[in-house]
């Protein structure tokens, strides 16, 4: 419990904002959470559609064992993490083969006995990954910043790119691998590989993305005597006395609130809006950001299942979908199914129609269905991930005296990820205690 109990906004109720709530909440502060949306979940929501009779999500999003802060903070507002996810060790299974599969136990070893007996590669292949696996790992999973993962891998068989290392980085970075950041890379296989027991084993939602954190969170918030006020839009920021001094234009609300500390857990477009006028240095950092699309093409196909509840796909320059869900075998809308584009500028420019009928096109000639699938929905989020980029110099936490930044794109050795915004989310957090008695 901290020694004085402050007055402290949060502006964005995304998963890095209601994390920073929840740890501010079991400080002992009296927090307000301001989101511009209807609703809390930022980026990881389920749609409020009352026209469809499935709740669908803004976009399939996986998690990974070793998600730890992720995981900690479901347990903490009381979920069940064993009816919430389905949890597999790592698997690649292909609509018509199995990939590589990680077999239970420590994923080092398990990593190495998968390579060692994967015969769909040849042996050279998998002595060739083994052993520049291994010197990644002599250098503390470490490289030069300004490498790209192209670069990291080169040399390494086209197989053990196409089927392992490329799919990887898209999935884990949104950033196709000639452009994304070899050492942010590194950092995600050393985590899936060195956190424990369990840290490379997929964790696939069997809920609603809002159900696995923004409606717990919102509940355990307002018990703990937290306001999460919806629909409301922080329009202004300014330092008045010593305080922050948050502006909306909402006429539920009274024009001005003053706090002892802000944390900003809105994007970083937002964020720049509020602090241009009087935090130029950290505003020119958020805003030389760019941005990876993500678009998810759910298809119908009553009666249809995919060999496993993740499928990947084989990606070409008209089969723009590396991942497949079965919403069905993942238990929450059978004969639906989630095709996830990443790092899909491309087809962002080529259109959402377009980009709908190629994957029903893929869907139709990689999966033997035997009912003709249709489109359901496209969805786009057009600013889904931060580029990954080598050499990124991604804005810091502290933005000014009492005011934090908080978000999956702050500086920190993670991408884009519900794991890196849950942590942005706790620092800032932590730091604002700090700060008080500081
Ligand atoms: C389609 C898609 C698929 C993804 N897949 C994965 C995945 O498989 N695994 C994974 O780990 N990550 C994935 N991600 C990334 C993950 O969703 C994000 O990293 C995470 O949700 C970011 O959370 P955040 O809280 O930092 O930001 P956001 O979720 O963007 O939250 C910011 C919030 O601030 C609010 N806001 C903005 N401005 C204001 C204002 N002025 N006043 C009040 N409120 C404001 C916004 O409405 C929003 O709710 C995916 C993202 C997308 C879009």
């Amino acid at each position: 419990m901290s020694l004085t109990r402050q007055r402290i906004a949060i502006v964005g109720a995304g998963w890095a904002g209601l994390a920073a709530a929840v740890e501010l909440c079991q400080a002992g502060h009296q927090v307000t959470v301001y989101e511009m949306a209807p609703q809390a979940g930022g980026r990881a929501r389920s749609l409020q559609d009352d026209a469809s009779p499935y709740r669908l999500d803004n976009g399939q999003h996986i998690l990974i064992g070793a998600y730890s802060a992720c995981l900690d903070l479901m347990r903490t507002l009381g979920l069940d993490l064993e009816q919430s996810f389905l949890r597999q060790p790592l698997r690649l299974r292909y609509p018509d083969h199995e990939g590589l599969r990680l077999p239970p136990g420590p994923p080092l070893l398990s990593f190495v006995r998968a390579i060692l007996s994967y015969s769909a590669w040849p042996l050279k292949a998998r002595l060739h990954l083994l052993g520049r696996a291994s010197a990644w790992l002599m250098q503390g999973f470490r490289c030069a910043p300004q490498l790209n993962v192209d670069q990291l891998c080169a040399g390494l068989p086209g197989i053990v790119r196409q089927e392992l290392l490329d799919p990887l980085c898209v999935a884990a970075l949104n950033t196709p691998a000639r452009q994304a950041s070899a050492q942010v890379f590194l950092r995600v296989l050393q985590d899936a590989l060195f956190s424990g027991r369990g840290s490379a084993d997929l964790l696939l939602p069997k809920r609603g993305l809002s159900e696995l954190l923004a409606e717990p969170a919102q509940r355990w918030l307002m018990t703990s005597g937290a306001q999460v006020l919806l629909g409301h839009r922080v329009q202004a920021l300014k330092p008045v006395n010593g305080l922050w001094q948050i502006e909306t234009a909402s006429p539920a609300l009274k024009a001005s609130e003053s706090f002892d500390q802000v944390i900003l857990a809105c994007s970083a477009a937002q964020a720049v809006k509020l602090v241009a006028p009087w935090a130029a240095d950290w505003a020119q950092a958020a805003q030389a950001l760019r941005f990876e699309p993500i678009i998810t093409v759910y298809l119908h196909a009553p009666d249809c299942s995919l060999p496993a509840a993740m499928v990947a796909l084989q990606e070409g320059p008209n089969a723009p979908a590396q991942f497949a869900f079965d919403l069905g075998l993942l238990g929450h809308a059978p004969g639906l199914f989630a095709f996830v584009i990443s790092g899909a500028a491309d087809w962002v420019e080529r259109g959402l129609a377009e980009a709908g009928a190629a994957v029903l096109q893929q869907a139709q000639q990689a999966l033997a269905w035997q009912s003709p699938p249709t489109v359901y929905r496209v969805l786009a989020e057009k600013r889904a991930t931060f580029a990954c980029t080598p050499d990124l110099q991604r804005p810091a936490m502290r933005v000014s005296s009492g005011l934090w930044a908080a978000g999956d794109y702050i500086a920190g050795p993670y991408p884009a990820t519900l794991e890196g915004a849950v942590r942005a989310g706790k620092n800032a957090a932590q730091a604002a205690c700090r700060h008080e008695t500081g």
